[in-house]
């Protein structure tokens, strides 16, 4: 993908400034947006790369702005604002958005999230790429259609839940999923006791895929928040 073009939401200037500053320096198109219905507009009028956004904004919630923008598209959001708990960041995931970053970043980690989220748009090339029959990624591959995954060549041992849960992180690679997020997808429901049980999936899945117990490598965990599946070069 050639020069992304960023949407940048956000109603303080000096942040905004700064946000944009940097885009520039890295080569990256950018439009800006100071209020919600402005963010809502460019979208829909300009469909930008990634959508950066501040959750409070003068005229309405960022999370209602992810909703708007989720019911007609499936853009990327990055998430940009000060609210640091954790509920804070679920709300923001679950509406649809795809990362967090909490105020005051570093622009370092600001450059990274947005490295993550192309890379993803690469590797899935949209939409249409998400329902390709191999995914690959490094040396994890998965053969949707004859259900098999498969680690440098070798088949993996899977269970069908450690396989669905895998199914489902590859789906949204670069995107961080929530633990009820992810318990809605394979049990139809998110009590207390399946986001335990997720933890239990998400150890044994880890053993067969990761190079290491501590050196997760393709799943990243968000403490309190969720998983995601990271692109890997190989
Ligand atoms: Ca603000």
């Amino acid at each position: 993908m050639n020069n992304p073009v960023v949407l940048v939401t956000e109603d303080d200037a000096p942040v905004r400034n700064l946000i944009v500053t940097t885009l520039k320096t890295h080569d990256y198109r950018y439009l800006t947006a100071a209020n919600g219905a402005e963010a809502v507009l460019m979208a829909s009028s300009h469909n930008p790369d990634v959508l950066f956004l501040d959750l409070g904004l003068p005229d309405m919630d960022g999370i209602d702005v992810i909703r708007q923008i989720r019911s007609w598209s499936h853009m990327p959001i990055i998430v940009i604002s000060a609210r640091s708990d954790d509920a804070d960041k679920i709300e923001a995931l679950d509406a649809g958005a795809d990362d967090y970053l909490t105020k005051p970043f570093s622009v370092e980690e600001l450059l990274a999230r947005l490295r993550v989220t192309i890379r993803r748009l690469t590797l899935t090339g949209g939409e249409k790429g998400a329902d390709r029959s191999v995914y690959t990624n490094g040396k994890l591959t998965i053969d949707y259609s004859a259900g098999v995954a498969r680690l440098d060549g070798e088949e993996l041992k899977l269970t069908s839940m450690e396989y669905k849960l895998l199914c489902l992180l590859a789906r949204n690679t670069g995107k961080v999923l929530t633990h009820t997020f992810i318990t809605q997808s394979i049990w139809g429901r998110s009590w207390e006791n399946d986001v335990a049980s997720l933890r239990v999936f998400m150890t044994t899945l880890r053993k067969k895929i990761e190079p290491g117990p501590d050196a997760p490598k393709y799943i990243q965990t968000h403490i309190g928040i969720g998983y995601r599946m990271l692109k890997v070069d190989e």
